[in-house]
């Protein structure tokens, strides 16, 4: 049931929270603005003070089917009534099995063997570990760097913020603390541009120069999220792929925020018709309930990770939590089992339509929607101190970063609940 609108409890649980509580990527001395959720259904959230949101985040490109869906709820409780954990080490169990089962059948059929991981950054830290070992095991330790291309983002754990852009990135902090990988130039060609002669000038560089020393190419197919919400082309992927591998190296895709129809193909990488040697996925895998990271590789990758009998050195307490992994198998035949092209489509007509007046506003450097992925690039950062409220106010969940003013709404949406969400983008970014 909703919680009772009530002035006193938001005020008290914001105090409360800033007692104790750290938010992500975010400073206790100066704390940014905070409002307190006590419901959470369909497309909205509830506030504490009795206002209600139109959800333009999907809590971070998760949950696709909206809040409390009710054949995501169904699964949890089903399998709650069994047993919410078990060991992973000697024990295995149809929820995990079922969603292994079910992953392999909708990637690609290179992609034969999954290993689960807590999360989107530990799902990364697996692949990594996945293609140095397998290198060991080839008897080519010395192939031990990564390479990778800027503007690219692939979570805050150390493996992943080495292959972060460190300048551009969060993680310029560590640097030296992480792994120092190669890094080329970011794709040059927009989703929509030609591939030119010597867009992969510096790839090919890289390659010459490192090449002996690199296992593997990391990237995330088509969109780069967090590290600048921008859209390459297609091509640019393939010929990168192709490059990389005429050098020896795997390919591992980071799907964890492309995945599950959010560009308008299942997969990023289906915009290319290219599959990598190791692919990451996480955030949507369970609709948005709870965590959970999957890494499938290629039996090639597997064999040579186990050469001579060997373990892959990887397993956490939380492996294949039954919960997690009965709710994702519910979150992905419920987005199967619907014309979820159709609907994506839709949302990115709608929102489209719905960002094009941004164009027209001071400050704007560009609007662009790929998917269900909405995007105004800003010349300068934004003050989420000053935007935060601005679109609270009119009524949308939308989170800015840095000089992105982005969304990526639930599925489920309306045309009515996208028009608030763009509308207050505009309404916010104007006033
Ligand atoms: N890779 C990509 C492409 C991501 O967008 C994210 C999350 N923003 C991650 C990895 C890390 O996932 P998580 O936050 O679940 O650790």
């Amino acid at each position: 049931m909703t919680a009772p609108p009530s002035p006193a409890l938001s005020s008290s649980l914001v105090d409360r929270d800033r007692a104790v509580l750290w938010h992500p990527y975010a400073s206790v001395v100066r704390p940014s603005p905070l409002y307190p959720v006590v419901d959470a259904h369909g497309t909205r959230l509830v506030l504490a003070d009795g206002r209600e949101l139109v959800d333009g985040m999907s809590s971070w490109w998760a949950a696709i089917h909206g809040y409390r869906h009710p054949a995501l709820d169904a699964a949890l409780h089903t399998q709650v009534d069994r047993f919410a954990h078990v060991m992973f080490g000697g024990l295995t169990h149809a929820p995990a099995v079922e969603l292994g089962e079910l992953l392999v059948s909708i990637t690609a059929p290179e992609l034969a063997r999954v290993f689960f991981a807590d999360s989107g950054s530990v799902a990364v830290e697996v692949a990594v570990k996945m293609v140095l070992q397998h290198w060991q095991g080839l008897g080519r330790p010395q192939r031990n760097r990564l390479l990778t291309v800027r503007g690219g983002y692939h979570g805050d754990t150390v493996g992943a913020m080495s292959i972060t852009d460190p300048e551009g990135g969060m993680h310029s902090l560590f640097r030296s603390y992480v792994a120092q990988q190669v890094f080329v130039e970011r794709p040059r060609p927009a989703y929509d541009e030609q591939l030119l002669a010597g867009d992969l000038d510096a790839v090919r560089a890289a390659l010459e120069e490192h090449g002996d020393h690199l296992a593997a190419v990391v990237v995330e197919p088509v969109v780069q999220g967090a590290g600048g919400m921008r859209f390459y082309s297609p091509a640019y992927l393939r010929a990168l792929v192709e490059l990389c591998r005429s050098y020896g190296l795997l390919v591992v895709f980071d799907e964890i925020a492309t995945g599950f129809g959010r560009t308008g193909e299942l997969w990023g990488m289906d915009h290319a018709g290219v599959v990598p040697d190791v692919l990451c996925l996480g955030k949507a895998l369970t609709g948005g309930t709870m965590t959970l990271g999957a890494v499938l590789c290629t039996d090639a990758v597997a064999e040579g990770v186990c050469r001579a009998g060997e373990a892959f050195m990887h397993g956490p307490t939380f492996m294949a939590n039954p919960l997690a992994c009965a709710v994702a198998q519910a979150s992905v035949r419920l987005l199967l089992g619907q014309d979820w092209r159709v609907v994506v489509r839709h949302i990115g007509d709608e929102l489209r339509h719905g960002l094009a007046p941004a164009r027209e506003l001071p400050g704007v450097r560009e609007v662009r929607v790929l998917g269900a992925i909405g995007v105004v690039e800003l010349h300068e950062p934004c003050d989420l101190a000053l935007l935060q409220p601005e679109l609270v106010d009119r009524g949308a969940w939308v989170r800015p970063f840095g000089r992105l003013v982005y969304t990526m709404p639930p599925y489920v949406s309306s045309d009515d609940d996208l028009a608030v969400v763009t509308g207050a983008i505009c309404g916010a970014l104007a006033a």
